[in-house]
């Protein structure tokens, strides 16, 4: 075993798994002053993209992370996408409205995902507390109690290195070793389908492909088409089961799938590759001091593009809860309610997906426009879901902890053009229509809408008050009276120890 010192082999946190997903929970827990460790089994950052568009609440997370501006500069607002048949026919349109929403960002974005994994990385490393090992590849845990040892291998040197984490998060992708030492079967909700995936960067101006995304719902063979920022755009193609991977991977064999729409002389293939697209959510998300997020604990098609959006939020939801848990200051029974809260929460996402992929492949038209409006004689309108976090026994607020809780609070632009979050951090806040007497807590942060107007349209949407945020935005527990809000105001939770450092 190679030699370490103490301080190199014991960290707060060990992260598994260096994707979107682990980089982005890292971030969070190191501004929470914790030791973290990411130990990554490749050696750079996998070169090409699998997800293509992420949603506003996403970008929110980035925003906490620090890098909202600087991927903002490298993204294409999506117009929105539409679900065509047969013969150029509009089936259903879900379209993306083209000005800033309710969570300060654009609603839905379409990017290149290794732009948004180095500015990740970038900010993980000028971050104080973060150790990072590339070729390191996790092989044994073991969860003695107080702590979780973690066995790894150099994959240069063949090294056997070890480490020691009072939590392990296992953000290692589909096929999660984490998932497999937590134990449990991941739940099948069915859809399986193998699709060719082909990016392409056009070599000259094709403005009749559109900006939209299209859904081309051909029974023949359902297809994807995707507007990247730039030059990029993708397409994704149902593999025929008669079809091998190796055949239709071929460049020719390619050119003629994309006939339709472009040719060698218009573009260049990046890469063609054959995935699977999976339906699948973990049993079980934590045992003891080790956790799962990202792929590792779900898995959705990706026709609502929000497979790593979820990991994003898994990270959002998790990365306060370990803060309190590994600092002391809350009992690890909180962390049972990052399953609770977000296991339904993502469920509903993937089932949607599901019933879209229902309407590409034509074989279930009804369920698939059950989240849909008819918008006319023969096309419908699909509207975005928002669903609402799992029943959790966070706060022990009661009464005041039932109307809105779970629910994603909006991000007020104020006066100056600054976002209501970069005023918080990542950390827990008051909200309220006037200042609170007496004052919060000294350490418990509280925002009003007498120093910032701007706030009180979010209260009047929600017809309260006062509401009490968690780091992740999330509404913990709404007030209107001024007994409640004082309530409120002295809760001991979240605790107000969080730090809101950056
Ligand atoms: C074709 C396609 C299109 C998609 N489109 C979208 C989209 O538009 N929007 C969207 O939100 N999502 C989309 N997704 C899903 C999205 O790509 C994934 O959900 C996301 O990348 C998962 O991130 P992650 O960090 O959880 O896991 P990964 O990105 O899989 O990262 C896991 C990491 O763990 C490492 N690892 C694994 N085992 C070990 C070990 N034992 N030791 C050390 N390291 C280990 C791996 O090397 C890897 O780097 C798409 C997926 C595909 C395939």
């Amino acid at each position: 075993m190679a030699s370490l010192s103490n301080s190199e082999t014991s960290f707060d946190v060990v992260i598994i798994g260096y994707g979107p997903t682990g980089a982005t929970l890292a971030n969070l827990l190191v501004m929470n002053g914790l030791t973290v460790a990411v130990l990554e089994r490749e050696s750079e950052i996998y070169h090409l993209p699998r997800a293509v568009h992420f949603d506003d609440e996403t970008m929110r997370v980035f925003q906490t992370v620090g890098i909202g501006d600087a991927l903002s500069e490298k993204l294409y607002v999506n117009p929105g996408m539409r679900f065509v048949g047969q013969n150029g026919k509009l089936l259903m349109d879900w379209p993306r409205p083209q000005e800033v929403g309710p969570q300060a960002w654009y609603a839905s974005y379409r990017f290149h995902q290794p732009d948004l994994e180095t500015l990740l990385r970038q900010a993980l490393v000028q971050r104080e507390g973060a150790t990072i090992r590339a070729n390191c590849e996790v092989v044994k845990l073991n969860d003695i109690g107080e702590m979780v040892e973690i066995e790894c291998r150099d994959r240069l040197t063949g090294e056997v290195l070890e480490f020691r984490a009072g939590y392990v998060v296992g953000c290692d992708g589909a096929r999660s070793m984490v998932r497999a030492a937590i134990g449990g079967d991941m739940e099948d909700l069915g859809f399986h389908e193998r699709w060719l995936v082909i990016d392409a960067l056009l070599k000259r101006e094709r403005p009749d492909l559109g900006d939209h995304s299209v859904q081309y719902c051909n029974p023949d063979r359902p297809s994807t088409y995707c507007r990247s920022p730039g030059n990029r755009r993708r397409w994704e193609l149902t593999v025929l089961d008669h079809e091998n991977d190796e055949e239709i991977t071929q460049q020719s064999r390619v050119w003629e799938l994309l006939s339709d729409w472009i040719t060698p002389e218009d573009a260049e293939l990046e890469r063609c590759a054959v995935y699977t697209f999976h339906s699948a959510i973990a049993a079980h998300w934590r045992k003891g001091r080790m956790m799962i997020a990202g792929d590792a604990a779900h898995l959705t098609p990706p026709f609502m593009g929000q497979g790593m959006c979820a990991g994003i939020r898994d990270a959002s939801n998790l990365g306060w809860k370990l803060a309190l848990c590994a600092h002391g200051l809350a009992d690890p029974s909180l962390l049972d309610s990052y399953q609770e809260e977000r296991s339904p929460h993502v469920r509903e996402f993937i089932t949607t997906a599901i019933r879209l992929g229902g309407l590409i492949n034509t074989l279930d038209r009804d369920s698939a426009l059950s989240n849909a409006k008819q918008d006319g004689p023969e096309s419908v309108r699909m509207r975005s879901i928002l669903p609402v976090l799992g029943a959790s026994d966070l706060a022990g607020l009661g009464d005041l902890d039932t109307q809105h809780k779970g629910r994603l609070f909006s991000q007020p632009i104020l006066s100056d053009g600054q976002r209501m979050d970069d005023l918080i951090g990542y950390a827990p806040v008051l909200i309220t229509r006037d200042p609170v007497q007496p004052g919060p807590d000294a350490d418990m942060l509280s925002l009003n809408a007498v120093d910032h107007p701007q706030i009180r349209g979010a209260l009047d949407v929600l017809g309260v008050n006062a509401v009490l945020l968690r780091p992740d935005r999330y509404i913990l527990a709404t007030a209107n009276t001024d007994q409640e809000i004082i309530r409120l105001a002295g809760t001991a939770f979240p605790s107000p120890l969080v730090a809101r450092v950056t």
